[in-house]
This record gives C-alpha cells, sequence and structure tokens, in this order.
C-alpha cells in the first residue's frame, strides 16, 4: 500500500467520529460505534477522496483501489471467519453510500450481496430454512437489478404482486419457499432481459459494481437536488461503506427496528421507536406491516429491551444527542448498524437541549445553540390539532403562523361588522390593502388568493400576529359572488373554514385548534439565551394588547407603536375623517380635540404594561387620503344614488370628500406627502400626538409608574426636517409636563428609512437621539422596488431565476440596505457616541437579519411581539458567532 495519502479504503476499527469529511457520516458513525465497543457488524468504508477521484476523472477507477478492497475484504473474512463466495460459511455485506451530510434519497442501500445460487443453497442448509435463503436470494436480486443497473423497481413489484395474490396472501413475509422459488426464477429472467446478461454470479464482481454505482449517484437527480435545497457543496462526494450482514430476518428471534434516544416528537426522556419480527432493511419504515413499539418490546422481550436501552444511553452521552439509531436482532443478538443526530419538531428540539444540559451532558450555550430559531416558530402559534384526520381544500404559501378557525368573509367591513356580532371571521380576499386593515385586525385569520411571503397581506398579519395564506392559487375567490371554491368544494360567505398559517392549508369546517403555552423548557432556554445575548429584543405594538403580549414573551421595550393604527380604528375613523375634511382650523381642532383623550388612552395603556421599560411612539406617517373612503367606492355610490334618486345631503357629502380626495392625489404616494413632511405641513396633528403622549406619560409618572417615552419621526431625509418638527414639537413637550408640574424623561428620535437619511446621518444625529432603522423602507427606497409591487409582479421570478438570491423584504440586503446601515451607524454614532440604534422593519424578527444586525453593533432588534421568543433565540446565536448547530439540520 503507497502513503496515507494514498489510503483509500479504512477498515471499521481504523477509523472515528473526526474523519466524516474522508468517511463520510455513516463511515465515521460505525468506526466510532466499533471503537468504542459497541456490537457493530464488522465492514469497512470506501473513502470520499476514492469517489472524488473516481468522478474526476469521468469513471475511472483510482489506482490500487481493488487491491485496497481486496486486503479489506481479507481482513473482514479473518474477522467474522466467513468467506466471500463460500458455499460452506458465506460471508454477505451490505453495501451503502454515506456522505458528510445525510443525504436521504441519495441511494438505496443493498442487501445481501455475495449470494448466488450455490451461496444460497450454502445459507439454506446454515439457517435451516431454505425459504430464507430465497427470501435473501431475491431481495439481492431486486436490490441490485434497480440501484447498479437501473431496472425499473416496478417490474420487480409486480411479480411480487402476483405472487401474493396467487398465494392469496398479504404480504411477501407469508409467501412460501415454492412461491419464493419462482419468484426468484421470475427475477432473474427479468434481469436478463433487461441487462441482456445473467446476474453476476462472482460476489467480486458484483461488489465492484456495486461500489461504483454509489459513487456514481452521487451525481444521479435526486441527490442534485437534495444537495440544491440544502446547501451542501457539490465536490465532497460520497463514501461507500461495505458491512458483514445480519439477518433480521432469519426466524424467530430476530428482527429490525430504529429507535430514538428520546421522543422526537415531544422530547420526552423515553426510548422511542418501532419493531419488526423477521424483517430485513427498509421493511420496517415501509409500512407495509404492522411494527411493535419499543414500549411493547419492553414487555416481550424484556432483555433485549434493556441490551437496546443501554446501548441507546451509552450513544446518546457519547455524541450528547438525540440518536436515531438503527438495529438487528439476529437469533437474539443485538447489532447496531446505524447512529446519527435525529430530526426533531420544535418542540423536541427545545426540551431535550434543555433536559441535555440539565443532565449535565451539554454545556447551556451549546443547548442555545441547538435550536433553530425557526423552530419555535412552530411552538408559539395554535396550531391545527395533530390528530385532526381532514383533507385540506386547497393550499397556498404558509405567510404568518398559526391555525384560526371562523366563517369566511369576503370584504373588510363585513369582516369588522361580524367581528363586532362576537363572530370569529377569516378574511378572504384576491390580495389586501390599507384598506383593508381594519377588517384583518377584526378577522382571526386572513388569505390571500395573490401575493408572496411579503405581499400587504404577510406583512400586516405578521404584525398583527393573525395566521395568515397568500397565494392561495387553487383557490377561486369571486369577491363579487361572494364565495370561494376549491378542492371541488363551494365556500359561501358565512360558512365556516380553517386554516393553518404553518402549512399553508385551507380546511372546510371548523377545526380543533390547540392553543400553546410557552413550556417551561422553552422559557428556561429562552432565559439561558439572553444571558448570552447582547442584542436587546424590543417588539413592535401598537395596541395594549400587543404590548402585554410582547412583555410576556420577553420584550426589554417597544421598539415602535404606529400610531395610525389606532386611527383605523372603527370608533376612531370618523373623527379622523372629519378632521382631515376640515375647512377651517378650528374645525380641525375641534376634531384633533376629540382625538387626544383617545390617543392618550390608548398611550396609557401601553406604557402603564411597559412599566420600567422604554416604549417608542412614532408619530403620524402615512398619506392622509388612507384614511379617506376608497376613491372607486365613492363613485360607485355616488352614481347609484344618482340614479335612483337618494339622499341628496349624502350626495353632497361624496362630493365634497370626492374632491378632498382630488386635492390629496398623489402618483407615488409611498414617496409623497407622508411621514415628516406630513408633520410639516399639517402641525396640529403631530402637536396633538405630542400632547396625547406626554399627558399620559405624566399622569402615570405622577401614579409612581416608570414611563419612558420615545418619539419617533417617520421618514426624514435632512437635519433640517428634523430640526423643523422638534422646534414644532418639544414647546409642547415641555408645556405638557409644566401643565401637570412633573417631568418625564423623554427622547426625540428618528426613524432612519431614506438612503439620503443614512448617508447624512452624522448630520441627523445632531438633532435626533436614537435611530431606528425603518428597513422596510429602506429596501423599497434603496432599491427603488415598491414593496406591494414586487410581490404581486416580479420578486418570486427573480428569486426562481436567481437574480436576488434573497427577499430583500425578508432578509437584510447585506451590499445595498445592510451597507447604508453600516454608514449611519458609523457617522451617527461618530457625532453621538452614545446614539441608541435599534431596527424596527419586518427585518426584526428575520434570524439572519439579526445575526446582521448584531455584527453591526445596534442596541436591539423590534419587531412583532409573536415574534420575540424566536428573536431571543436568535440574538443569542448571533453573539455566539453562529446560526444553530447542524445537528439538527443535517
Ligand atoms: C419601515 O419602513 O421599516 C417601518 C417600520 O415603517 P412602516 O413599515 O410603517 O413604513
Ligand atoms: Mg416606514
Amino acid at each position: 500500500m503507497g502513503s496515507t495519502a494514498d489510503k483509500l479504503v479504512f477498515s471499521f476499527d481504523e477509523g472515528g467520529r473526526d474523519m466524516a469529511d474522508l468517511l463520510g457520516g455513516k463511515g465515521a458513525g460505525v468506526a466510532e460505534m466499533t471503537r468504542i465497543g459497541l456490537p457493530v457488524p464488522p465492514g469497512f468504508t470506501i473513502t470520499t477522496e476514492a469517489c472524488r477521484r473516481f468522478l474526476a476523472s469521468g469513471g475511472r477507477v483510482p489506482t490500487g483501489l481493488w487491491d485496497q478492497v481486496e486486503a479489506a475484504l481479507l481482513k473482514l473474512e479473518r474477522a467474522t471467519g466467513k468467506r466471500f463466495g463460500d458455499p460452506a460459511n458465506p460471508l454477505l455485506v451490505s453495501v451503502r453510500s454515506g456522505a458528510r451530510f445525510s443525504m436521504p434519497g441519495m441511494m438505496d442501500t443493498l442487501l445481501n450481496l455475495g449470494i448466488n445460487d450455490e451461496v444460497a443453497e450454502g445459507m439454506a442448509r446454515l439457517s435451516g430454512s431454505r425459504r430464507f435463503a430465497l427470501d435473501l436470494h431475491r431481495r439481492f436480486i431486486q436490490l441490485y437489478g434497480k440501484i447498479v443497473c437501473g431496472i425499473d423497481g416496478d417490474t420487480f413489484e409486480a411479480v411480487l404482486t402476483a405472487a401474493r395474490r396467487a398465494a392469496g396472501v398479504s404480504h411477501e413475509h407469508d409467501l412460501d419457499e415454492s412461491a419464493l422459488a419462482e419468484v426468484v426464477e421470475s427475477f432473474k429472467r427479468i434481469y436478463r432481459s433487461a441487462t441482456g446478461q445473467p446476474l453476476p454470479a462472482d460476489p467480486r464482481a458484483q461488489l465492484r459494481s456495486a461500489i461504483l454505482a454509489v459513487f456514481s449517484s452521487w451525481n444521479n437527480d435526486r441527490a442534485r437536488t437534495y444537495r440544491r435545497l440544502e446547501r451542501i457543496p457539490d465536490h465532497l462526494g460520497t463514501a461507500c461503506n461495505v458491512q458483514m450482514m445480519v439477518f433480521g430476518n432469519l426466524g424467530e428471534g430476530s428482527g429490525t427496528g430504529v429507535l430514538f434516544t428520546r421522543n422526537p416528537i415531544d422530547g420526552s426522556p423515553e426510548l422511542f421507536g418501532d419493531y419488526l419480527a423477521g424483517s430485513q432493511g427498509e421493511d420496517v419504515v415501509a409500512g407495509s406491516r404492522a411494527t411493535l413499539p419499543l414500549s411493547a418490546l419492553r414487555a416481550e422481550a424484556p432483555a433485549l429491551y434493556e441490551q437496546l436501552a443501554a446501548s441507546a444511553r451509552l450513544l446518546e452521552r457519547h455524541y450528547a444527542d438525540l440518536q436515531d439509531i438503527e438495529f438487528t436482532v439476529e437469533r437474539g443478538s443485538l447489532y447496531i448498524l446505524q447512529t446519527r443526530s435525529a430530526k426533531r419538531t420544535g418542540e423536541a428540539a427545545v426540551r431535550v437541549a434543555v433536559d441535555l444540559a440539565e443532565e449535565g451532558l451539554i454545556a447551556r450555550p451549546v443547548a442555545v445553540s441547538r435550536v433553530e430559531p425557526r423552530q419555535i416558530e412552530q411552538l408559539i402559534h395554535p396550531r391545527v390539532a395533530a390528530d385532526v384526520d381532514a383533507e385540506p381544500i386547497g393550499k397556498g404559501v404558509p405567510a404568518s403562523p398559526g391555525a384560526a378557525s371562523g366563517q369566511a368573509v369576503f370584504d373588510a367591513d363585513t369582516a369588522e361588522s361580524w367581528a363586532r356580532e362576537g363572530r370569529a371571521v377569516i378574511l378572504v380576499r384576491i390580495e389586501t390593502s390599507p384598506d383593508d386593515v381594519h377588517g384583518m385586525i377584526a378577522a382571526r385569520g386572513v388569505v390571500t388568493a395573490t401575493g408572496g411571503t411579503a405581499s400587504h397581506a404577510a406583512l400586516v398579519a405578521r404584525g398583527l400576529g393573525r395566521p395568515c395564506i397568500v397565494g392561495a392559487t387553487e383557490l377561486e375567490v369571486n369577491l363579487s359572488a361572494r364565495r370561494l371554491t376549491a378542492g371541488g368544494v363551494t365556500v359561501e360567505e358565512g360558512d365556516e373554514i380553517t386554516i393553518d398559517g404553518t402549512n399553508g392549508a385551507v380546511y372546510l369546517g371548523r377545526l380543533p385548534t390547540v392553543e400553546p403555552v410557552p413550556s417551561e423548557h422553552l422559557q428556561t432556554l429562552l432565559r439561558w439565551a439572553d444571558e448570552l445575548s447582547r442584542l436587546e429584543v424590543w417588539a413592535n405594538a401598537d395596541y395594549p394588547r400587543d404590548a402585554a403580549r410582547a412583555r410576556q414573551n420577553g420584550a426589554r421595550g417597544i421598539g415602535l407603536c404606529r400610531t395610525e393604527h389606532m386611527f383605523m380604528e372603527a370608533d376612531r375613523l370618523p373623527v379622523v375623517r372629519a378632521m382631515i375634511m376640515a375647512d377651517t382650523s378650528e374645525a380641525r381642532a375641534a376634531e384633533l380635540a376629540k382625538l387626544l383623550p383617545i390617543q392618550r388612552g390608548d398611550f396609557a395603556g401601553i406604557f402603564e404594561i411597559m412599566d420600567g421599560l422604554p416604549v417608542v411612539v412614532r408619530l403620524i406617517d402615512p398619506p392622509l387620503h388612507e384614511f379617506l373612503p376608497d376613491h372607486d367606492g365613492l363613485i360607485e355610490e355616488l352614481a347609484t344614488l344618482r340614479a335612483s334618486g337618494g339622499d341628496p345631503a349624502r350626495m353632497a357629502e361624496i362630493e365634497r370628500v370626492l374632491g378632498r380626495l382630488e386635492e390629496l392625489r398623489e402618483s407615488n404616494p409611498m414617496l409623497g406627502l407622508r411621514g415628516v413632511r406630513l408633520s410639516i405641513l399639517n402641525p396640529e396633528i403631530t402637536r396633538m400626538q405630542v400632547r396625547a403622549i406626554m399627558e399620559a406619560a405624566c399622569d402615570l409618572a405622577g401614579r409612581g409608574i416608570d414611563v419612558r417615552p420615545k418619539i419617533m419621526i417617520p421618514l426624514v431625509g435632512d437635519l433640517a426636517e428634523l430640526r423643523a418638527v422638534r422646534a414644532e414639537l418639544e414647546p409642547v413637550a415641555e408645556a405638557v409636563q409644566a401643565e401637570k408640574g412633573i417631568r418625564v424623561p423623554y427622547h426625540f428620535g428618528t426613524m432612519i428609512e431614506l438612503p439620503r437619511a443614512a448617508l447624512t446621518a452624522g448630520d441627523i444625529a445632531r438633532a435626533a437621539e436614537f435611530f431606528s432603522f425603518g428597513t422596510n423602507d429602506l429596501t423599497q427606497t434603496t432599491f427603488g422596488i415598491s414593496r406591494d409591487d414586487a410581490e404581486r409582479h416580479f420578486i418570486v421570478q427573480y428569486l426562481e431565476r436567481g437574480i436576488l438570491a434573497r427577499n430583500p423584504f425578508e432578509t437584510i440586503d447585506p451590499g445595498g440596505v445592510g451597507r447604508l446601515m453600516r454608514i449611519a451607524v458609523e457617522e451617527g454614532r461618530q457625532t453621538r457616541p452614545d446614539l441608541e440604534l435599534g431596527i424596527c422593519g419586518e427585518h426584526g424578527g428575520d434570524p439572519e437579519s439579526i445575526g446582521f444586525c448584531h455584527r453591526l453593533g445596534l442596541d436591539y432588534v423590534s419587531c412583532s411581539p409573536y415574534r420575540v421568543p424566536v428573536a431571543r433565540l436568535a440574538a443569542a446565536q448571533a453573539a455566539m458567532g453562529g446560526a444553530a448547530g447542524a445537528s439538527t439540520t443535517r
């Protein structure tokens, strides 16, 4: 043998867990288990390097490979006392692929290799069962034909089906000897007619073809697709494991099973899995025969169960993680074939991580890194109960998690009025716009037929914490007929539906949902996470109930209270509209005076809940026309009234509103009279808001509550704008404190949501005590892309064609938006070293963007109250310098 670099084959007793790059995950795993003394059938691994050389050379066998395989085979024969191809004492092997990362679906496992007619006879003699030998033989031909020679698996299945039917049995397990003998002969004929050659009888020829088939499988379509999805590099190659067969189909006292060291569904610390007596290979997971739960095995075969439990404990301690183990029992002897980190639900991930840390197997930071932030999402929203057996009528894009049931309604006003009557409703639209927000607030959930994960519906629903499905193209929504059709079912307005925003499914009728309470384990994990984070997590909350949820979920402040949402509420909208329609400043002042106590009450509610924590209140942002009724609707109403000679007063009123709408009309409202510009032109609105904030703050401070208001000005692009509004508003804040005779520490700051604001942040910081990055607008204005239009028309194409790698409205675009943020952070802090920095755009709840914000040195991220737990975990992982542990993902 040449140098170590040329060592292409390792016996299991030569490897270990650190050699996964070379031996693949499976090879490193069996080597490690061999090393720690578990009963692993012996074998050897051909390295990923051999595979790489084979593929790079266009399919030439690497020099010396067959010699090394031969040597390893000899060693295996010595270790087992059996001989490859010897009918008197035959060695049979399995051949399996095994890359660095587990890639289910790359290549099936080849079993019983080494068998031929003579060897089968030998196996019959040795086992005392000819039926057993025939079963091995037919499985070999079937797998070899399919995997190595690419023969359509259905051809073999058809023969088995016919044999079962002829014998009147439901499973091949029940076929007798003569039936199996016929199956073997039919399989050989299939092989010969498909390949033009007889089945290779020479075990060494079988083995070589199988090894090369494993290498070639690295580039099959299934493997390529899987790698693309999981972002596994193409150059890694796969290893190939050759292992002595042990037989779970050797009659009484034999079987195969899968075992999880803890429950992978809820994480409870008990062995979990299935055992199937008299079976081989994939039988146990194929689901065609009833398996025995491990809990029952305990009663049936206590000694075996104890042995399994001991191996499970050993492996779990050794790997310090929940393991998924494959085992075989051959005539009462237990063999462990494979172990790997188990896939698990979010609930199990949390519980296992916390339990392992409390049992002292892993450190707390490791526990925190073991759970992916997104896994927590499954835990914080209601779900359709797991035991419900219902077929969805349609599916869409899951846009905001959680499940909800209610009566389908097709417009926002109906949603609102029905909700006021105490009915649960689901708002169904083609798409949503700001006109629908009051309906979305009233609804339990939202479905739209169009749109993607950053459409208006998705963004608003996530902010509100409403379950939402968008892009449900399978639903035919007919707004005028007020019905939807899907999956052959028609849903009229008022019919009940259930939606699950976690998986995008829409169901007919009311299905039971379960409301999760944050488990003790989750709370513990998040406490540990907080100890590791530098970045604080705040929440966006517009109402006291949101603030309460935020605080309950561990938010350390409110980073954005969008005051205009309060204007949208049904009892306020008429006053807001009257204020906008007012002809004189006295009339406007009168309406504003009505709004003042309402806003004061809202702010007081939030401040009281957030006692001791900061609350950032953003002054009015959207253009005024958004508060007025829809233009086209008014035109329609007017035409109907005119045609029917309706109420003249109402017609005059509509004309007046239309006139005002005409005045307010803009070609590009997103870039029009909104944000700070509105405050400059209509200062009386923001003066009222500041008065409401400060009156509420002073009143509560007088009652001993620790109030920390922060007044935030949106959409600033120049220092002069900020200076102008501060000059207008600061005297109001001061006046209120003087009137009330109490001082409350308050701050003025601004949003950075325009490129110019970021580029001139050094100046803007002179008049701002804090910055909050409004990355929704900053992304729109940096890309020059309107979010709603992009979602509706082209962003999906951009993503599919790879023009954009990520949706920049979900994850911060580091090269553009992120770069602007960096400039603003650096230059802002140069001007004002204690400048407080946060983010309140949608990105504040996105784990990857949270990592970016951490690296940028922000003080906090602010996100939907529901996402606070997700963000807390992401902030801790960012502080630890990376994403979740790979153990749960691969
Ligand atoms: C933003 O632009 O990121 C932001 C938080 O403001 P809004 O989404 O209300 O425009
Ligand atoms: Mg904005």
